[in-house]
């Protein structure tokens, strides 16, 4: 049985045929329009692009916003025009097919469970947390097996908690939010922090923020890292710093056996995750009388959200 998982981002719509391993058998994608009808067509031109090639039975989609608890309405999604608009029921019509709609950091935390850096060989984790560090911090969490939503369907937020008391401004409208610490983003503040209180500590970096128009990028900063530039490992070394803070925080309340960190800025965890771990297992309450969780990284990167979408697809026409 083949399904397809759509990725709704803020700039493109990714979709994939998926089968029921995990694999993704064929792509297709357009740029993401900025209103309403026009991003609902685009999407069932995807869909409808890979119906053409592949005998497909259910179309699961991601986004990043809050989904009411029955999975067809977007309530609201910071990057996409839907607010409040039964997406499931809209798309499902035009492309005749059911549709299930889930939150991108759930779907993808559920796609590593099954397929990916959680599954494991019988001994699968059954509590997880999943944390998605990219231009903020997409999460989602997995209690025995199962995602928690919350009893509105819009947990966890995890990454508005605030981690520093008058801290960094957030467009969330709050101040110190663990995401404006550690993300891609977040490299990018700590960075431009670092060179105004000293230009000539990187040479290298200070030119590079001069010349690009649009200021420098999370993978600019890894990649200088990476190299062994001095800011650059200070900034890696900060974000290392608020992961482990931030994980101990939220490890206090739902104590996981195993942390996945997905998203762009995973693909540079040999900078970050050691030291990240040492920070968790400093600030978590009684950590040297506990056992702790694993951190690990995710293993399907950014196709996680397209296949955990179509794994829900699949589960939902199973169950009819
Ligand atoms: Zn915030």
């Amino acid at each position: 049985m083949l399904t397809v998982g759509v990725d709704v981002g803020g700039t493109s719509v990714r979709a994939g045929v998926v089968d029921a391993d995990g694999t993704v058998l064929d792509t297709a994608r357009a740029a993401t329009p900025g209103q309403d009808t026009a991003l609902e067509s685009a999407i069932v031109g995807v869909i409808a692009e890979l119906a053409a090639r592949h005998p497909v039975c259910a179309v699961g989609l991601a986004l990043a916003g809050f989904v009411t608890p029955d999975r067809r309405v977007v309530r609201f999604a910071p990057h996409l025009p839907w607010r409040g608009v039964p997406v499931a029921d809209r798309i499902a019509e035009r492309c005749a097919l059911p549709v299930v709609i889930e939150h991108d950091a759930n779907a993808a935390a559920l796609a590593e469970r099954r397929f990916g850096a959680a599954s494991g060989s019988g001994a699968r984790a059954r509590s997880i947390l999943f944390i998605a560090l990219g231009t903020g911090i997409g999460a989602a969490l997995l209690i025995d097996g199962r995602l928690y939503r919350g009893a509105h369907g819009v947990a966890p937020e995890l990454g508005h908690l605030r981690v520093v008391p008058d801290g960094r401004p957030c467009p969330c409208g709050k101040r110190g939010c663990w995401e404006r610490y550690c993300s891609g983003t977040a490299l990018v503040t700590t960075l431009v922090e670092l060179l105004a209180a000293d230009p000539s500590a990187s040479p290298t970096l200070a030119r590079m923020a001069k010349l690009e128009a649009r200021g420098i990028t999370g993978r600019q900063v890894a990649t200088a890292a990476r190299d062994g530039d001095p800011l650059g490992r200070r900034a890696m070394a900060e974000l290392a710093r608020w992961l482990g803070e931030g994980l101990a925080l939220v490890a206090d309340v739902y104590d996981p056996e195993l942390v996945v960190i997905g998203g762009g800025v995973s693909g540079s965890a040999t900078l970050f995750l050691d030291d990240a771990r040492e920070h968790y297992a400093r600030v978590v309450t009684g950590g040297q009388h506990r056992p702790l969780a694993r951190i690990r990284t995710a293993q399907l990167g950014e196709e996680g959200g397209v296949i955990g979408a179509a794994e829900l697809a699949r589960e939902a026409r199973s169950r009819r």
